[in-house]
């Protein structure tokens, strides 16, 4: 168990129960299914979920609810519902109750704006979406009532129960608050609360022609659940006050603290759900779940473990100033969970093939090795030695640079959980390039130092004859650049992203991998030793005939620049 790091939001918890006003807190996710979640939302899960944990730990029943803001019906699919449901149970999280959707308040939300009209705090307005831009003003400059905003009460109720039943066209009325067209905070120059929108909608239907706006849902929405903290990004502190205002005047007796914090922003990925579908519906990458996204999903596909994000969004920290985190710290995460997690066995992903002159059929040994170095519970496996193996390209050299403490011709080196091997001669094809080496073994180096010198250097291996083979996927960065949505073009523009995608962040080869993988389901983490972690792709491997393994991530940070 992580201790828990407090934060400024913990610290207002901790008052509120301090002062009695709340016995316990109540907290929510509220994503739109729009799309899937990525490392931004999950985030906000760790925050909203790890509260009620923490606070569930120390006694007090606490909840957190998953809430769909399902208020946009064009943009939203059950699809995107059923995979954010799958996130958050995969993050290793249980929201309370049913999952509650927007949209099951609908009638409630409608009778409220009833009771705003009745008492004068609401209006049907009948300018377009152009007219109101120019009436609402600009920062600085106070903004002029609607035409429309003197409407006695009972015209405004026909107005909006008409709107309800049909009778107008898309487009052609909304219904306002009526709050101040002067007030400095734009979002209080009489928002728009519904408007009319003859979309089907994955839960009502076509029962409902006008929509609730995010605005007004969002905090009746908390209010009805009875969440006492509401917690969101920093670009909803301008909309507090009309949070608050609506709240102030409705008849409902919970009123949620809003409390803001910063985005995350992750270099070299983007975290915006919109600008991940451009890359999916391009087909720029082969999925949301493509283990180049900074999805969930993706994440999930390229090995990432729910106790790395989880890591990660604790080190990310929860405060009000920037938060903008460099990928090698979710990388860091990652791996510092795996390192104890994932068994480790060897793999050749570049071979060279190595000819041992002097092995012995039945006289030269071979060893077990344990799967992990600290867990003898992980068990042991046979590392079979045999006369030809592999071994990785980058583990020989034939003119090899200063302080070289691997394979080079005339040269030693041990192969892990077995002989010294020596160098005795290299054979190249007609275009130069090294396709076998003769080598030698010293029978008594097995588990054993050899006598009279020291040799240093270990490199994996594996036997031809008892390695299988994978298809190994491995993947680089997505983007060539830190921020790929935010590079001006010379107008001044923003440039579209696609341009900074990184051409070489995806390679395929057929790897030898030691055959103990052979039977592994999907989604099985291996470490293959100095290489790096890998997993069992979710999708494409199949135990025993297909073996398809996606590179995690390497043993260092290669982000370093
Ligand atoms: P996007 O622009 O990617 O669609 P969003 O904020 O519109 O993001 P929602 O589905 O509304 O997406 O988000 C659900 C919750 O996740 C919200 O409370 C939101 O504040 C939080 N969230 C979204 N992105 C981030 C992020 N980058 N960092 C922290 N929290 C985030
Ligand atoms: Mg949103
Ligand atoms: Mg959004």
């Amino acid at each position: 168990n992580t201790p828990v790091v407090s934060n400024f939001i913990r610290s207002a918890i901790d008052a509120d129960l301090a002062s009695g006003k709340h016995q316990r807190t109540v907290t929510r996710f509220p994503p739109e299914p729009n799309g899937y979640l990525h490392v931004g939302h999950a985030k906000s899960i760790c925050l909203n979920f790890g509260i009620k944990e923490d606070y569930k730990a120390r006694g007090l029943a606490s909840e957190c609810n998953l809430r769909f803001d399902d208020t946009n019906p064009e943009k939203e699919s059950e699809e995107y519902a059923l995979s954010i449901q799958e996130d958050v149970h995969w993050l290793g999280y249980e929201w309370d109750g049913q999952v509650r959707w927007a949209s099951d308040y609908f009638e409630q939300l409608y009778q409220y704006a009833e009771e705003l009209i009745g008492k004068g705090l609401a209006y049907v307005c009948e300018l377009n979406g152009e007219q109101m831009r120019e009436y609402r003003g600009d920062f600085g400059t106070p903004g002029k009532n609607s035409p429309f905003r003197e409407r006695s009460v009972e015209e405004n109720l026909a107005l909006f129960r008409a709107m309800r039943a049909g009778e107008f066209a898309d487009g052609s009325k909304t219904l306002r608050l009526k709050i101040d067209m002067a007030s400095p905070n734009l979002n209080m120059r009489d928002p728009v609360i519904y408007r009319i929108r003859r979309a089907h909608h994955i839960r009502t239907g076509d029962a409902w022609c006008i929509y609730p706006m995010y605005d007004y849902t969002h905090c009746i929405s908390d209010a009805l659940e009875g969440i006492t903290h509401s917690l969101c990004t920093l670009e909803f502190a301008d909309h507090r006050p009309l949070y608050d205002w609506v709240l102030d005047h409705i008849s409902i007796d919970c009123h949620p603290q809003q409390i803001e914090f910063s985005r995350l922003e992750l270099l070299y990925a983007l975290t915006s759900k919109r600008k991940l579908n451009q890359l999916v519906s391009e087909g720029k990458v082969s999925g949301w779940d493509d283990p180049r996204m900074p999805t969930v999903s993706g994440m999930r596909r390229r090995g990432y473990s729910p106790a790395g994000i989880r890591l990660f969004a604790e080190r990310c920290g929860i405060s009000k100033s920037e938060n903008v985190i460099d990928y090698a710290v979710l990388e860091g995460a990652v791996r510092e969970t795996l390192e104890a997690e994932a068994p480790r066995v060897m793999a050749v992903l570049d071979p060279i093939k190595v000819t041992l002159s002097n092995f012995e059929p039945g006289v030269s040994g071979s060893r077990s090795a344990p799967f992990h170095p600290h867990h003898p519970e992980f068990g042991e496996r046979e590392v079979p030695l045999a006369a030809t193996l592999y071994i990785d390209r980058d583990d020989f050299a034939e003119v090899p640079p200063p302080g070289w403490q691997r394979l080079t011709l005339g040269g030693e080196v041990r192969l892990r959980y077995s002989y010294v091997i020596k160098c005795d001669e290299v054979i190249k094809d007609a275009d130069g390039r090294v396709v076998e080496l003769i080598c030698s073994l010293d029978p008594a180096t097995l588990g054993q130092n050899p006598v009279g010198r020291k040799v240093k250097g270990v490199i994996h291996w594996v036997s031809a004859e008892h390695s299988v083979a994978a298809e190994v996927r491995l993947y680089d960065r997505l983007f060539t650049v830190e921020r790929p949505d935010a590079v001006r073009g010379e107008d001044g523009q923003y440039l579209d992203f696609v341009q900074f995608l990184n051409p070489e962040s995806f390679k395929t080869v057929t790897a030898h991998v030691e055959a103990a993988v052979q039977g592994a389901a999907p989604e099985t983490r291996y470490q293959f030793e100095r290489l790096g972690y890998f997993v069992t792709d979710r999708r494409d491997h199949v135990p025993g005939s297909k073996l398809v393994f996606n590179r995690t991530v390497g043993l260092k940070d290669s982000w370093a620049k």
